[in-house]
């Protein structure tokens, strides 16, 4: 890992595609938490999400693609390479540890902000690293938001940016409609990945 460290986002998730909202959320974590780097982190087997996720080489490949050209961001491919489930909480722990001294940021959007109390070890995230959440439009959500106030013990840091309406969900089923238009999916995710999706046929089925 890159020495003199001080400041070191991670950003996990799925990208079952990574989208145009991934990559406008790394921006804007990077510009506003002067980060030095952000580790952008695919997730292995993913314990939280209900469906089977398309297999890792070309979430992999599809993210490398997604953050390619971004200064400070790498992506990092660790929780691919560990058998069972991947936690966060170990994730920054070895960060932690790789870089002693740098002060971590744990960037995610809201619905993940609001799982919380459901993470794995979320009470020893807390004290490790400080949480910057970004909003994220919730259609049919009607209460306030993420309420940091009921974390006394965690540091919080609201990330702003547009929010943007894109969900790998959404690309996926635009992705297995029938008709789909090329032109609706290279408007939600980078252009690169979109002809990823196509060359390897992802997708076709939800
Ligand atoms: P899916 O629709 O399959 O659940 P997703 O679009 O939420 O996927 P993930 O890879 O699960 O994408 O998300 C990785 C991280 O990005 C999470 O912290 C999630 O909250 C955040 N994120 C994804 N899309 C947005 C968005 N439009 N606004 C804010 N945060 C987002």
């Amino acid at each position: 890992m890159t020495g003199g460290i001080q400041r070191l986002g991670m950003f996990g998730g799925a990208f079952d595609p990574p989208h145009n909202a991934h990559v406008a959320l790394v921006q804007a974590a990077m510009a506003q938490l002067q980060l030095d780097e952000l580790r952008v982190v695919p997730t292995g087997h993913a314990w939280h999400k209900a469906r089977v996720l398309t297999p890792a080489r070309h979430r992999l490949a599809m993210t490398r693609l997604a953050f390619a050209g971004l200064p400070g961001v790498v992506v990092d491919d660790r929780e691919m390479h560990r058998s069972g489930p991947s936690y966060t909480l170990d994730t920054l722990r070895e960060f932690a540890a790789e870089q002693p001294g740098a002060r971590l940021y744990l960037v995610m959007g809201e619905d993940q902000a609001d799982a919380l109390p459901s993470w794995h070890g979320w009470q020893d995230i807390l004290p490790i690293a400080t949480i910057s959440i970004a909003e994220r439009e919730h259609p049919t959500r009607d209460d306030a938001g993420f309420d940091p106030a009921k974390f006394p013990q965690g540091r919080f840091e609201t990330l702003r940016w547009p929010p943007m309406p894109v969900s790998a969900t959404q690309i996926r089923a635009l992705t297995a409609k029938p008709h789909n238009t090329a032109q609706e999916i290279a408007e939600l995710v980078p252009g690169p990945v979109a002809r990823y999706i196509e060359h390897h046929h992802l997708y076709l089925a939800t």
